[in-house]
């Protein structure tokens, strides 16, 4: 069973790591962010809620996500692990969490904060097919995978970033030692090229 959780700060690429790593190993990609994007888009009751937290680059508080978490992991996919990509983010989300399931593993993505304002400005989203892309390394304004118009997320903008990354300096950082005190911690260095970092995410997973 592989239970994992992705953890790093906002930029590390938790999310582009989570859809390659899911794709490789068969598990479900379980992103809270994409889910409560999908609930706004919706204009789900959840969605409304969470909008202004989001938008602000606050957190959402935590019974709305952990009954997220809670529900979507109890489903057949899941039956064999699943990855979760920014959940938990708080130090009582990892406590309901251990309460409800068993976390085999939790990597964490290491980047420092100068290089993460850089990307995050930069970064351009697929609403189609998820495909993270830079404004650097592509400079389209379509989605080189499958064609549709790319966006900027709402809360990329630089004052949201950098209060999303004191959020998670404050808030998300402790569980680092969480994780680490279970014995269940690997750190990778989220510097590296794209690709290596998906081979030693698969290297610690397989170990
Ligand atoms: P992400 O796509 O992971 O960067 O998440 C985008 C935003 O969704 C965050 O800035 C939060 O407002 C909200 N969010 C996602 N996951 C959580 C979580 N586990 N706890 C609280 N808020 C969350």
């Amino acid at each position: 069973m592989k239970n994992l959780v992705f953890l790093g700060p906002p930029g590390a690429g938790k999310g582009t790591q989570a859809a390659r790593i899911s794709a490789r190993l068969g598990l479900p990609h379980i992103s809270t962010g994409n889910i409560l994007r999908a609930a706004i888009k919706e204009g789900t009751p959840i969605g409304l809620k969470a909008k202004s937290y989001m938008d602000a680059g606050n957190l959402v508080p935590d019974e709305v996500v952990i009954g997220i978490v809670k529900d979507r992991i109890a489903k057949d996919d899941c039956a064999n692990g699943y990855i979760l990509d920014g959940f938990p983010r708080t130090l009582p989300q990892a406590e309901a969490l251990a309460q409800i399931t068993q976390i085999t593993m939790a990597v964490n993505i290491a980047v420092e904060d100068e290089l993460l304002v850089k990307r995050l400005s930069g970064r351009r989203v697929c609403p189609a097919c998820g495909l993270t892309t830079h404004v650097n390394s592509y400079s389209g304004a379509n989605c080189p995978t499958c064609g549709a118009a790319l966006i900027q997320r709402a809360d990329d903008n630089e004052a949201t970033i950098r209060n999303r990354l004191s959020v998670y300096n404050k808030q998300t950082q402790p569980l680092i030692d969480f994780y680490q005190q279970r014995g269940i911690l690997e750190t990778v260095d989220g510097y590296q090229d794209i690709d290596l970092v998906t081979d030693a995410i698969v290297r610690a997973i397989e170990a």
